[in-house]
């Protein structure tokens, strides 16, 4: 069985037709709020259901319940804020109900605000576990507005993305995993393009259930991750030579990386519970960035989680061994540090520039796909 949906039901906070041209009517006459392209993403997810239980905007209540308990107020385990801020003059001049407006369209109702004032500290240390501006995450935070505001979304529109044909539901992944038959599925996270360590990894997972959700996180990322069209691009073309196709699912997550470490690996396994997922693979610094959290931090944070209703795969540091001849990791392979050959970033900025396929690291199909775009990084 597929898992049941985070909190027991699977939320839609879409509007259909004809229900929708009247609240459209409504949102155009609202007070306007224009968004980010990643708040447009939130309400994207809270609108299909890929954040359940949520149904918009968290108060105050759920926001100090993460930051401090991990938990909603129900007790549902939730560890990162999905909040909406403005500025205390923009809060001044909203209503009870306001029309959020993306790239010039109105896109969704926010109804029954209630605004409220936080501590950007508090905010940092409890989900980052650091007050550091150096980490991204935490100078988003430094950065957002003074007055956070809860409240119900109903989407009315479309976030564009140049990746639609990526861009499934929950409710159309369920439908999907139902179809094929898998009663178990595991799901992947990333934000990287795939080299041989982390096609190991997956394949390891896949022969113990029915099939693979791969689901690159696509939207903001920092100065040096790759850009969302080679990761895409690059897992294209994995899933098209290395894959049975009766055994991926390759499927778009937008979302901003937070680079929260533990909990945002907890939050990654929420989502993918949600779009049906019974295993998800937790690795080695998960959602990590620098120095800020132990290696294994991300997968301790498990134990502490009983309740959460999916299962998480743990997964040690892997690299290519010349004596074993395969991918290996230091449970399974006892040779030397000489013999082996770690994954890294800085290899895979080298293959870059010299423009070269270095062997058993990366697949051939992968590598042509980086080589042929002329700026693979963020800027
Ligand atoms: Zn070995």
């Amino acid at each position: 069985m597929l898992s049941r949906p985070h909190g027991g039901r699977l939320i839609q906070r879409t509007s259909q037709s004809p229900d929708r041209e009247r609240l459209l009517d409504e949102l155009q006459r609202l007070p306007r709020l224009d968004i980010s392209p990643e708040i447009a993403s939130d309400v994207w997810n809270l609108g299909i259901g890929a954040f359940s239980p949520l149904e918009g905007f968290m108060g105050s209540e759920d926001f100090r319940a993460t930051l401090y308990e991990r938990r909603l107020t129900n007790g549902v385990p939730w560890t990162i804020p999905i909040v909406l801020d403005v500025s205390a003059e923009q809060a001044n001049r909203l209503g009870k109900d306001v029309g959020l407006w993306y790239a010039g369209k109105p896109l969704a109702l926010l109804s029954d605000i209630a605004p409220y004032g936080y501590d950007r500290q508090a905010y940092a240390k409890q989900v980052f576990g650091t007050e550091d501006r150096k980490h991204p995450g935490v100078a988003h935070v430094f950065d957002l507005g003074e007055v956070l505001l809860g409240g119900t979304i109903t989407v009315l529109g479309e976030v564009e993305t140049p990746f639609t044909g990526y861009r499934l539901t929950p409710r159309e992944t369920r439908v999907l995993f139902t179809t094929k038959g898998w009663r178990t599925v595991v799901g992947f996270q990333t934000r990287n393009v795939p080299h041989l360590g982390h096609e190991y990894v997956q394949k390891t997972a896949l022969t113990f259930v029915d099939g693979i959700f791969l689901n690159p996180v696509i939207g903001r990322k920092k100065v040096g991750d790759f850009t969302d069209e080679v990761i895409l691009g690059t897992y294209e073309a994995l899933v098209r030579h290395y894959y049975p196709s009766e055994r991926a699912v390759l499927a778009t997550l937008h979302t901003e990386m937070r680079y929260a470490g533990p909990r945002e690996a907890i939050f990654h396994a929420i989502v993918r519970k949600n779009f049906g997922c019974t295993h998800f693979i937790v690795g080695r610094d998960h959602a990590g960035v620098g120095q800020y959290y132990s290696p294994y931090a991300a997968q301790e944070i498990f134990e502490e989680f009983p309740d959460l209703g999916i299962t998480p795969l743990f997964f040690t540091a892997f690299f290519y061994c010349r004596r074993c001849a395969s991918v290996a990791n230091e449970k399974t392979c006892p040779h030397s540090a000489e013999e082996r050959l770690d994954f890294s970033g800085t290899l895979l900025r080298r293959l870059l520039t010299e423009r070269r396929v270095p062997d058993g690291l990366i697949r051939p199909e992968v590598a042509e796909i980086i080589l042929n775009m002329d700026h693979p990084f963020v800027g």
